[in-house]
């Protein structure tokens, strides 16, 4: 039941993700105007504000108009719920589902905009980064929540984690020439105050995996040429997420077989 909860709330939220995807780029606000159809202007209603529910209902047509909607938004909006529901069975209820559930949807946005855009914009860093310090401040230093959280990170960590993350992306940024953006090396910088170092290198370190396999996959489909830019902003989130949900246990098991401890 919870479980079912949690994936409707991964929708609801979803839904803004499309929101803020579709109107940040274009520099608008995102809460006002209502959402409205993009064909008549009329203001969409409670059920076409959930593309989901508007797909089984209306088959993704206006309720005016009959313009239709496009099927991403319900993807995203089904990922989205798909995303929360796996955060829910790791973390179970608690203050790291709440970090996690932040992170993810920061983590999707970026994904779609960084996509359809090859841009990471400063000012969803900025409140990344912000979301950051202040969701892990308050869990390293609250005693009522703190020992419930999995993996607290403090001050001095984020600030190591920042500074490795940004570090290691700029330094590769400068040695292939712009290989990498400016919009990646912030991205890992403020993701560095989320994870601390350590999870900040394992995070980079598998979306590097993720990239080098999906860059293969692209080439070999032909969907990319090989000159063709391909954003590393989504494979950066994905390796994040990973990080997010299996650092722990990767760490202990690498320490364990590796480091002999
Ligand atoms: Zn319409």
């Amino acid at each position: 039941m919870l479980f079912f909860i949690i994936f409707l709330l991964g929708l609801a939220v979803g839904s803004f993700l499309n929101v803020c995807v579709y109107r940040l780029p274009a520099g608008e606000s995102v809460v006002s105007p209502p959402s409205h159809c993009r064909a008549c202007g009329v203001r969409l209603g409670p059920a076409d504000l959930i593309p989901v529910l508007s797909y089984i209902l209306r088959r993704g047509r206006c309720r005016s108009c009959g313009a239709p909607f496009s099927a991403r938004y319900a993807v995203v909006e089904l990922a989205t719920g798909a995303l929360f529901a796996w955060c829910f069975f790791v973390f179970g209820l608690g203050p790291s589902l709440i970090k996690a559930l932040v992170l993810t949807s920061f983590l999707v946005v970026i994904t779609l905009i960084d996509f359809d855009h090859q841009l990471i914009y400063d000012k969803v860093l900025v409140w990344l980064a912000g979301a950051g310090v202040a969701i892990n401040l308050s869990f390293a230093y609250a005693p009522l929540w703190g020992s419930a959280v999995t993996l607290p990170v403090g001050l001095l960590d984020m600030l190591l984690g920042a500074f490795v993350g940004g570090g290691l992306l700029l330094a590769i940024a400068v040695a292939t020439r712009g290989g990498m953006g400016g919009g990646d090396v912030k991205f890992a910088a403020a993701l560095g105050l989320w994870f601390g170092w350590q999870h900040t290198l394992l995070a980079l370190f598998l979306s590097f995996l993720a990239g080098g396999l999906g860059g293969g996959v692209l080439l070999l489909l032909r969907i990319r040429k090989r000159k063709d830019l391909i954003p590393f902003g989504p494979f950066i989130a994905a390796g994040a997420f990973v990080a997010l949900l299996y650092g722990p246990d990767i760490v202990a098991w690498y320490a364990g077989r590796f480091l002999g401890r």
